[in-house]
């Protein structure tokens, strides 16, 4: 077989089991708990997922590990499954579900009494863990330890037919409780749960715990390589004994990787459901959020998640991914693709006395130097036009290139102008500035090779078209959320500046903009339309991604 390069350290050890003969296949699961919306970091794990079979062939199922009844809900199942199409991958049929092993499950869990490897425990929650013992202490034998096979299978049923109460008794494995490994030492398997789960109802009043669930869903998949994240690695002796235990043939292989950590964000499901439900954010999907749904109404395209999973790679120590470059790769895509606008974004009204009342004509503006395909498109220019406000200063410093008294400037793709005055309201401030053009600088060119150092954008004011325009920082002011102070709250690093909206005025073109298209609004970013607030007579857009970056320049000083 002829492996594409790069290799990342797991398609390394596949590489090898398939030249031992270990593995004839590949098969791997992207294994999502139904329990929130999922996230970038959830992204790299389904790129290293579906991207690894994919190269070797082989294939990925989506399996919900929905073993927790009380959290889990149909609505993060949708959410998950729309998510996962988005981002490229595809699971063909291979949808399951943990609960649909509920009975195979229930099965091996009396095949383990049977062997004499599980009991039925009595000990309450405190005790449970008094017995366990430390790290530096061993822990000691349950009173319920040496119950007979005959005993924990009765009890154990009567347990799956509702006879007692929550808490009061649990099935777990009989291993070691002298275990260095805290997670050996007689783990749960079954524990007491009278709750409805949202696929199985009211059928089960016991249910698997994770551990044991998880290497046996996997199993049953016929899964070869398990790839999960780094906290999982002290669970992987215990994920190996219940295959042994049960002595089941070709065993799935747990890999771990070193999950990712993104600046300024957080990454736990429990902390954003948080912020959605605080209300601090505008749901799941606000785009401030890493959410893969956030990101989509961000702006972000498949293609460009794809590409920050691939550049941040895959390793078995822990770090944090600077934000950056998440917005470098986005930057760096809709640069090549995006069709160029004019939107000011704080509009100042010109006036152009010079321009006939009523005269109108159109101009050519390129719309895109980065396509020589892309070409030019007409717009419309005439008297009164929108500048943005920080194009003008009545008081500039030396090195202000941009519209000033006795200045001349140039818009783009139109004529240069020059200041004649300014109005001003009965408290001093700027409502609208006078200027004349010259007929002879038409597409922006001087006749007599007169320097103009500013250009600047424009929007021709009778025609604008009106639109909320949302500007997005980080989500909190603090780089690394995940290590806060004492007796503080990562919600208390909130960035009360990560989302500014501005009332602007865009060049007519953009009133026909639909969901799919991307724009770069000159000088300001890279914008889409909201999909969420847009509707018939509100235009609403979201910048994706500054223009200025960050991370292209750090990595060019370092
Ligand atoms: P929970 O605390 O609810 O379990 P979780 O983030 O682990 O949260 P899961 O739904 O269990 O969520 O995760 C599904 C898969 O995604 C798992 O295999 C998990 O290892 C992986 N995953 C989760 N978070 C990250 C991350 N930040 N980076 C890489 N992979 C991740
Ligand atoms: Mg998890």
């Amino acid at each position: 077989m002829n492996i594409p390069e790069p290799l990342n350290f797991i398609q390394e050890i596949i590489v090898n089991d398939l030249k031992t003969g270990k593995r004839t296949k590949v098969h791997t699961r992207f294994p999502p708990e139904p329990n929130g919306y999922i996230h970038i970091g959830h992204a790299k794990s389904i790129c290293l997922n579906f991207g690894t079979a994919l190269k070797f062939g082989g294939k990925t199922n989506l399996r919900f590990d929905d073993t927790n009844p009380t959290k889990e809900d149909v609505e993060y199942v949708d959410s998950i499954r729309d998510d996962v199409h988005w981002l490229g991958f595809d699971w063909e049929n291979r949808e399951y579900y943990a609960s649909d092993y509920y009975d195979k499950l229930y099965e091996f869990a009396e095949e383990l009494i049977k062997k004499g490897k599980a009991y039925v425990c009595e000990l309450k929650g405190d005790e449970v863990s008094e017995y366990r013992g430390t790290l530096t202490e061993p822990g000691r034998p349950s009173p319920w330890r040496n119950r007979s096979v005959e005993e924990n299978l009765d009890l154990f049923r009567r347990m799956r037919a509702g006879e007692f109460e929550e808490g009061s008794c649990f099935l777990r494995a009989k291993i070691d409780m002298a275990h260095p490994n805290m997670n050996m030492r007689d783990p749960a398997v079954y524990r007491i749960k009278k709750a409805s789960h949202h696929r199985t109802g009211n059928k089960w009043c016991i249910y698997p715990m994770y551990d044991f669930a998880h290497p046996l869903s996997d199993w049953i998949e016929g899964i070869t390589h398990s790839i999960c994240t780094l906290e999982f690695e002290a669970h992987r002796p215990l994920y190996d004994w219940f295959l042994e235990a049960l002595e089941l043939p070709d065993r799935p292989q747990q890999i771990e990787f070193a999950r990712l950590n993104l600046s300024y964000t957080v990454m736990s499901k429990r902390k954003l459901l948080e912020l959605v439900q605080s209300k601090r954010v505008m749901g799941w999907d606000d785009p401030r959020m890493p959410t893969v749904c956030g990101l989509r109404r961000r702006g972000y395209t498949p293609s460009s998640i794809r590409e920050f999973c691939e550049r941040i790679g895959i390793s078995k120590a822990d770090s944090m991914v600077d934000i950056n470059l998440l917005y470098f790769c986005i930057r760096e895509e809709l640069n090549k693709s995006a069709q160029r606008a004019m939107a000011v974004l704080d509009p100042l009204k010109v006036v152009i006395d010079n321009w006939e009342e009523g005269r109108e004509e159109e101009v050519d503006v390129e719309n895109n130097p980065e396509n020589p395909n892309a070409g030019n498109r007409k717009v419309i220019f005439g008297r009164e036009i929108y500048i943005e406000a920080s194009d003008f200063m009545e008081n500039p410093p030396k090195k202000y290139f941009r519209l000033k008294p006795d200045g001349e400037v140039r818009l783009k793709g139109a004529y240069f102008i020059k200041y004649v005055g300014v109005d001003k309201d009965a408290s001093g401030n700027i409502t609208q500035i006078h200027c004349t053009y010259d007929p002879a600088t038409k597409g922006g060119d001087s006749p007599d090779g007169r320097k103009v150092k500013g250009t600047i954008h424009w929007v021709y004011a009778p025609k604008a078209v009106d639109a909320e325009v949302r500007l997005f920082d980080n989500l909190f002011t603090l780089e690394n959320t995940g290590d806060i102070p004492e007796g503080k709250d990562p919600l208390d690093y909130l960035n009360p500046n990560s989302m500014i909206v501005k009332q602007a005025k865009l060049e007519p073109m953009l009133g026909k903009a639909t969901l799919e298209d991307r724009y770069q609004f000159m000088r300001s970013g890279y914008f889409c339309l909201d999909s969420r607030d847009t509707q018939e007579g509100r235009l609403v857009f979201n910048r994706t991604v500054e223009l200025k970056d960050s991370w292209g320049k750090a990595q060019a000083k370092a």
